[in-house]
């Protein structure tokens, strides 16, 4: 892991399911229709009258070991060494889908009408003018920080484990997560 690494803190108990992250998200990256490259899944559970329902705002994890870097045979994936951004290059993009089948957290989105992947890439540019991204900067309930992964996991009640998304052990993930004792994960 890059000392640097760029990570994502969400917090869920603050996410009203609005999806202005993921329209944001569209409207910067083309807005193809079915192409969600950050996506806001919402998960239920319990028995009446204890019900519950909460939302993650998701999209590229950036991992540690990234599958996707590993699987595809065009190299459109790089990892960067400075701050860990796992970068998709659109142009060496051949289409075969591969990182799709490969990626736990379904990030690779497969645009069909392009023929490539379609996938966050932290907003990169804006991150390199000193800018944030733009779900960070549209969501009206501040749900998702971007800072050092270093700083993120410390902050109080933070997680990589919670209920719905899969095992950080898979790909380490750079993400964690603020949660409520519902999306407590007991794996
Ligand atoms: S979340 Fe998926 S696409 Fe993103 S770096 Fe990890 S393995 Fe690759
Ligand atoms: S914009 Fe914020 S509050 Fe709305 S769905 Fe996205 S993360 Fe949740």
């Amino acid at each position: 892991m890059p000392v640097g690494q760029i990570a994502f803190l969400v917090d869920t108990t603050r996410c009203i399911n609005c999806k202005t992250c993921e329209v944001a998200c569209k409207d910067v990256n083309e807005g193809v229709v079915g192409v969600r490259i950050r996506q806001v899944r919402t998960f239920e559970g319990g028995e009446f009258p204890r019900v519950f329902a909460y939302a993650i705002s998701m999209s590229c994890n950036h991992c540690e070991d990234p599958a996707c870097v590993a699987a595809c045979p065009a190299g459109a994936y790089t990892k960067r060494a400075g701050d860990g951004i796992v970068v998709h290059d659109p142009e060496r993009c051949i289409g075969c889908r591969y990182c799709t089948w490969v990626c736990p957290y379904g990030a690779p989105q497969y645009d069909a009408t392009a023929g490539r992947i379609r996938k966050c890439n932290l907003c990169v540019e804006e991150l390199d003018r000193g800018r944030l991204p733009v779900c960070v900067t549209a969501c009206p309930m501040r749900v998702i920080e971007v800072g050092r992964l270093a700083d993120l996991e410390t902050r109080p009640g933070a997680t990589m484990l919670i209920r719905g998304v899969p095992s950080p052990d898979l790909t380490k993930p750079a993400c964690v997560y603020l949660i409520r004792s519902e999306a407590t994960d007991v794996r």
